[in-house]
């Protein structure tokens, strides 16, 4: 079977391959295309579709943005796959959760501080690659310098969002995001629905609700949902006229056991999909269709 990658992360954000190392590995993967989602950058894209026509695969150019979960204030992801990176409305509205993130990140270094261990900028600085720094990296340089056993323990004791050094983090209403993905000639696609831990009815319902704002399609294909679940989201998504996305959320070394294309070894997102998405992207442009 022909397969596909529509979620991975690159230097660009907390991934740890630069967008041409990722591009070149989906390559060896033996992938038909790969989609680069950065959190709340584009700043990979046009190293990563340079690399892609110069290695002869295709690359999707998307994101990954943070957004307000509607009526809690916890967050979830919207993915925007085919996005055009230079489009103002967007930029402007990455550049908004960038702001934040640098204003946030400081403050996560003086809460570690605080509680007697350290991570400095200059710390987490150093191992970003020169791209957008987050927590991944705070957990990085907590691992690297024996604070914690590994990443996840990082989590676990100062960094996940029940621990002592959480900082809330500004994001987008999911509304706003999918209108400035459209905006951007992007497919808005909701990310890893199985993490929400809803109930049928109520993801159901937030569903809706998304369709009715612009959503176009659900990652049902995905690292952490199981066979069963995969299955269960791709009716859903049939049911509720949303097209069926997949991809493994790739990282690197941030996440060892994911691996591209194949998530944690039973991923398969046939390359089929691609064309439903397409489809989707021509009619949000106005070219074609109904
Ligand atoms: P941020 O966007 O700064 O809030 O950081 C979130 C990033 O940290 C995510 O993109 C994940 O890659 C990673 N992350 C979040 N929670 C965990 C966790 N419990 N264990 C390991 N990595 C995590
Ligand atoms: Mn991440
Ligand atoms: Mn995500
Ligand atoms: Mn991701």
């Amino acid at each position: 079977m022909d397969l596909i990658d529509l979620h991975t992360h690159t230097t660009a954000s907390d991934g740890s391959l630069t967008p041409r190392e990722l591009v070149a590995a989906a390559r060896r993967a033996g992938l038909r295309a790969v989609a680069v989602t950065d959190h709340d950058t584009v700043d990979g894209l046009a190293e990563a579709l340079a690399a892609g026509r110069e290695l002869g695969v295709e690359v999707v150019p998307g994101v990954e943005i943070s957004v307000n979960r509607p009526g809690t204030s916890a967050g979830m992801h919207m993915l925007g796959l085919y996005v055009e990176p230079d489009r103002a409305g967007l930029t402007a509205g990455l550049r908004r959760l960038q702001k934040a993130r640098e204003e946030r990140n400081p403050k996560i270094a003086a809460r570690l501080q605080e509680l007697g261990v350290s991570a400095t900028m200059e710390e987490v600085s150093a191992v970003s690659g020169g791209g957008q720094i987050s927590r991944a990296h705070f957990a990085q340089v907590l691992a690297a310098k024996g604070v914690t056993a590994n990443r996840r323990e990082a989590f676990a004791r100062y960094l996940g969002n029940d621990a002592p050094a959480y900082v809330p983090k500004f994001r987008l209403d999911a509304a706003e995001a999918i209108a400035l993905l459209r905006a951007a000639g992007g497919v808005p696609v909701l990310a890893h629905p199985g993490l929400l831990k809803l109930e049928g009815a109520q993801l159901e319902s937030l569903l809706r609700r998304l369709r009715d704002q612009g959503l176009e399609g659900l990652e049902a294909h995905y690292s952490e949902h199981d066979a069963a679940l995969r299955r269960r989201l791709e009716s859903l998504a049939a049911r509720l006229g949303l097209a069926v996305s997949g991809g493994s959320d790739f990282h690197g070394d941030p996440k060892p056991d994911i691996k591209l294309g194949w998530g944690r070894g039973d991923l398969r997102t046939p390359a089929g999909l691609l064309a439903e998405i397409k489809r989707r992207r021509d009619r949000i442009r106005g070219k074609g269709g109904d």
